[in-house]
């Protein structure tokens, strides 16, 4: 630190915060100082710690994530003794997700939770509960403190149950529900019921967040009204708008199962986003009539399924946010953009038909100031330097695909190649550095991203190199 220019501290941690965690840990060993500059907690907020094998850790980490204030942790599967050490060292835990436990569990095991006082969101994935996650009296306990909630992927005795559970949650703002099958052996995936669902809707008053997946199987449509619950004061009549609820997520619906007017009640929804899984052939795409009630929406996110062209006459024209996961062409592109003339943010991906894509979106959108753009099959050329003409363009993610990497991680070429670099680095010029370029994935947030909305696969890891590091595989998110 010597050597380095005498700067107030804050200017330090503002010029930390632009590290990523494995540069803030190798800046960490650098000496006394820096240890102390990176472990201010507005360097950490909103981090989550991942926890496994409790009991290798020392007094020093503990307290290491007490000074950043750490108080959201990923955990794998928690033996008695861990649980206790958790609650001895970081009582003031207000966030925990439970990762691939790859263990049948019972009630008790979850009622470990509510020893923690500020304990508000909690998430799981990837389990078996052999009794019901939520038993009535961990639900009292958690009732008034739950905000968030996310459930993927795990298997549960009963999941009309579980919601049933869920809908005495007055306080959840958040609820992700991924539905897996129930009991064992089953391949079949039955949809919470109708009512049991109306009821929930109609119980979480300030819910503001709904991501409701469903591996139907068999595909079986729900009743018309399923998005759509009357109000009991009067009945018959269609008024569920989610008295606060501005987002929503659809996951892994088949599009028969849904009716043409699933979202009638949905008008005053902000954002909307539909993962496809696989279409069944003769369906008509129903997204089109999905989208018609949404004036409102300003996000909009479609992974997969029909062709672009079967909807982008109806996406509502105060959509300022777009990401599409579909192969697009140029004749799509030029369709979406009279639609979405206030579009300021672009994520979307370059295939073999998009042709020159880059060349393209400054004529079509020339709003846009950040713009995503994940490269299959080749990667970025020249005509990347097209995009210095937009002029409100300050930040620039340019991704590639998994495969693309590991090809190139063989032949000893890493992304971005010298050659994109190259690119980049005239495009930095041409926009006298307005413009940000960043080519790795960012970082996942394992509290809100389960297995099915997480499209990295490289990114989120740490590099190869510190792999190697001993410490750093604490902080694998
Ligand atoms: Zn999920």
């Amino acid at each position: 630190m010597e050597d380095l220019p005498q700067l107030p501290p804050e200017v330090w941690v503002y010029i930390l915060s632009f590290l990523s965690t494995e540069e803030k840990h190798t800046v960490r060993f650098g000496c006394r100082q820096l240890k102390v500059l990176i472990d201010q907690p507005s360097l950490w907020r909103n981090h989550t710690v991942m926890l496994c094998d409790l009991r290798r850790y020392t007094y020093g980490f503990w307290d290491m994530l007490r000074h950043r204030k750490l108080t959201r942790v990923a955990v794998r599967h928690l033996r008695r003794k861990e649980w206790r050490r958790l609650v001895k060292f970081l009582p003031t835990l207000s966030a925990v997700v439970f990762v691939d436990g790859g263990r049948k569990y019972k009630a008790k095991y979850m009622e470990n939770v509510a020893h923690f006082p500020g304990l508000k969101d909690i998430g799981v994935r990837n389990g078996t509960w052999e009794e019901p996650m939520l038993g009535s009296s961990l639900t009292s306990k958690l009732q008034e403190r739950l905000t968030h909630l996310s459930v993927c992927n795990v298997r549960l005795p009963c999941c009309a149950h579980f919601i049933q559970a869920v809908a005495h949650l007055e306080n959840l703002q958040y609820l992700l529900f991924h539905q897996q099958g129930e009991g064992y052996g089953l391949d079949t995936v039955r949809p919470v019921p109708c009512e049991v669902f109306h009821n929930l809707l109609l119980s979480l008053k300030k819910l503001k967040h709904l991501s409701w997946g469903m591996r139907g199987e068999p595909p079986a449509p729900l009743p018309d009204n399923y998005l759509s619950p009357s109000d009991p004061e009067s009945p018959g009549v269609p008024s569920y708008g989610g008295p606060a609820l501005t987002s929503l997520e659809l996951v892994d619906y088949p599009e028969c199962i849904l009716p043409e007017n699933a979202l009638q009640s949905f008008s005053s929804l902000r954002s909307l986003t539909v993962r496809y899984r696989y279409i069944r052939e003769g369906i008509e795409c129903r997204l089109a009539s999905w989208l018609k009630p949404l004036q409102q929406l300003e996000t909009l996110c479609i992974v997969g399924g029909n062709s672009l062209a079967a909807y982008t006459t109806t996406i509502p024209s105060s959509v300022s946010r777009l990401t599409l996961r579909v192969a697009i062409t140029l004749k799509d592109m030029d369709s979406i953009a009279p639609k979405v003339p206030a579009l300021e943010h672009l994520d979307i991906e370059q295939n073999r038909s998009s042709g020159s894509l880059c060349r393209r979106i400054p004529m079509l959108f020339p709003q846009l100031k950040t713009l995503r753009i994940r490269f299959f099959r080749r990667e970025p050329e020249k005509d990347l330097l097209s995009l210095h003409r937009l002029r409100h363009l300050v930040r620039l993610e340019l991704l590639v695909e998994r495969s693309f990497i590991l090809r190139d991680y063989l032949n000893g070429h890493p992304w971005p190649s010298p050659c994109v670099q190259e690119h980049i680095n005239q495009l930095r010029e041409l926009s006298q550095n307005r413009i940000t370029v960043i080519t790795t994935m960012r970082r996942r947030n394992p509290l809100r991203e389960c297995d099915c909305v997480w499209e990295g696969d490289w990114g989120g890891r740490l590099s190869s190199s510190l792999r190697r590091k001993k410490t750093v595989d604490l902080f694998l998110f």
